[in-house]
């Protein structure tokens, strides 16, 4: 009898012994929030142990977020996606670090970033991080605003435009995105002169690419044509109520194939300098992205 009691006894206590290594191991982390944020928080002879249990506790983060970047596991769009690398750029902008994803102080900036969004902050990037992190880009985009009435469009001249032969009903957006976008593409070539082929007079050369306009604004009609065209492309790729038919939404070539979500191509495309320009810039000029789309920028000014 003693013996069956003894049994679970010592297996709940192994487990509480567990529970509160782990417990502790997060209190810790925000023991030394405490510390840096609270004026009055004296400085005693604990403070080495806490840092020490807090970069071994990075360390295992670090660790674990070198091996879910390649291999988490998630739902978006209909599809089972792997990993989290083509979205490096986005989320290292995010938590507002350069920090590689497998070290130390990418893991401590993720916790920081939890922790403000109200998740444990472990500092791995898990499938509930990755939820929020998609929430809060989508939270920034147009949502479902209305068709844009034919006055607020005009035409971009077709140098602007990726493809030289665009029909010329595709080559109009809304005006003020326009303006705008014109004046991210000036910062860009001033920015990143050298990584771009670029005139005399400081503007994009005719023959370069790269932040050049893939598609612009999209009638309805034309839409479901698309869509007509490919109907196996999902509904991540090919959705049915557009952005782009509010004339404030820009593919914009960043590299690879414009527009193409295969994840070979993605990981293409983050890693160009125009791609890296635009996460960390676009949104002075009031653009975010889509976070799926490399390519795929919406003009939503004061979000
Ligand atoms: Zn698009």
């Amino acid at each position: 009898m003693k013996i069956r009691l003894l049994v679970p006894a010592v297996g709940i206590s192994v487990i509480s012994l567990f529970i509160s290594l782990f417990l502790l191991g997060h209190f810790e982390i925000y023991a030394q929030r405490e510390r840096v944020v609270g004026p009055y928080v004296k400085q005693t002879a604990s403070v080495t142990k806490v840092v020490s249990t807090r970069s071994s506790t990075f360390a295992r983060a670090a660790a674990e977020n070198a091996r879910l970047r390649g291999s988490l596991t998630w739902a978006f769009g209909g599809k089972t996606q792997t990993g989290w690398a083509i979205y490096v750029p986005l989320i290292s902008h995010t938590i507002g670090t350069d920090a590689a994803p497998e070290s130390d102080e990418f893991a401590l900036a993720l916790s920081n970033w939890q922790g403000d969004s109200g998740i444990l902050p472990s500092g791995i990037l898990d499938a509930e991080t990755l939820a929020a992190f998609t929430k809060h880009w989508q939270s920034r985009r147009l949502g479902r605003s209305g068709l844009i009435s034919s006055d607020s469009l005009r035409s971009a001249p077709i140098g602007e435009f990726f493809d030289p032969t665009r029909a010329p009903d595709l080559l109009r957006l809304d005006r003020e995105t326009y303006a705008a976008y014109q004046k991210m593409v000036a910062a860009a070539v001033r920015d990143l002169g050298q990584e771009l082929k670029v005139t005399k007079t400081g503007e994009l050369a005719p023959d370069e690419k790269f932040f050049r306009i893939v598609s612009a604004y999209r009638s309805p009609e034309y839409q479901a044509a698309l869509r007509r065209r490919e109907p196996n492309a999902g509904r991540a790729a090919l959705a049915k109520h557009s952005p782009h038919s509010t004339g404030h939404a820009l593919d914009i070539y960043v590299g690879g194939e414009p527009v193409r979500t295969l994840d070979s191509n993605r990981l293409i495309q983050v890693q160009t300098p125009a791609y890296k320009w635009l996460v960390k810039n676009a949104h002075r000029f009031g653009f975010y992205p889509y976070f799926y789309e490399p390519w795929h920028w919406e003009y939503v000014p004061g979000k």
